[in-house]
């Protein structure tokens, strides 16, 4: 799944290609929006909350926001005419042509045509945005910890608390912090800090296409627990573990160091 710096990097990608251009196509190929036709249309800018894709159009009078989602397998790619896409065909749910660019929003999770005054439906219960222009560290701490039984984990997942952790950054998070990710936030260490380090960690990342939390870009290297089970700790060479958490068919995989995190 996505994470929010990639979120922000699709965003900035997908205002270079689009932003200031008029529309000479669009195809919107999903049901929803099968006959909608937004050609002609001025394309404002593109900007990420939290994991969520809101590309600005006016057209005709209307001021729309077009909601996209990356969810599990989604993604946006910017290409010139008579270019090959590097997915199939059939994945494209969004085909939006401007100036010499086309950009394809591939297995979109969602994707939706808003008016922007309606915007703040889509993204009005998010938390601060790691990588948002409002980001406030304090205000997520006091998100976190309105529910302070609840295990540190889940609420760092929550994009109501804050907006930009998926599963990875949460692992890798709980594990420089030191934190089993059974801890429940109240009983949690200096919150303030972990809060911190997740801002850190995403602006870290942002700007390059590879994501690296140990500080070694190298292949193989770049991660601390995500997707390392049974590999040894890289502080302890204790196994790493895994393990499968939340309701049937919405699992996640749960990682950490068992000597490192208590
Ligand atoms: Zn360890």
């Amino acid at each position: 799944m996505p994470e929010g710096d990639t979120v922000w990097r699709t965003a900035r990608a997908l205002d270079r290609a689009l932003a200031g251009h008029r529309l000479t196509e669009t195809d919107f190929r999903v049901p929803s929006l099968a006959a909608v036709d937004l050609s002609g249309g001025l394309v404002r800018q593109t900007v990420s909350r939290g994991k969520h894709l809101l590309t600005h159009i006016d057209h005709d009078d209307h001021f729309w926001t077009l909601h996209t989602h990356l969810k599990m397998e989604g993604a946006w790619q910017i290409y010139t005419a008579g270019q090959k896409w590097r997915r199939p065909t059939h994945e494209a749910r969004v085909v939006l042509t401007a100036g010499p660019h086309i950009a394809v929003g591939f297995a979109l999770g969602m994707v939706e045509l808003v008016p922007r005054a309606d915007e703040h439906r889509i993204v009005g219960h998010l938390g601060p945005d790691l990588l948002g222009p409002d980001w406030d560290e304090q205000e997520a701490v006091r998100r976190l910890l309105s529910d302070p039984r609840r295990p540190l984990r889940d609420a760092l997942l929550d994009q109501r608390n804050l907006a930009g952790i998926g599963n990875m950054y949460a692992a890798e998070l709980l594990f420089i912090s030191g934190v089993h990710p059974d801890t429940a936030v109240g009983e949690t260490k200096d919150l303030a800090r972990l809060v911190k380090r997740a801002h850190l960690m995403l602006e870290a990342n942002k700007d390059r296409p590879v994501q690296a939390t140990t500080g070694n870009l190298r292949n193989g290297e770049r991660l601390w627990v995500y997707r390392r089970d049974r590999q040894p700790c890289r502080r302890c060479q204790t196994p790493v573990r895994v393990e499968l958490i939340g309701e049937p068919g919405l699992e996640r995989a749960s990682y950490w160091c068992p000597s490192c995190q208590s």
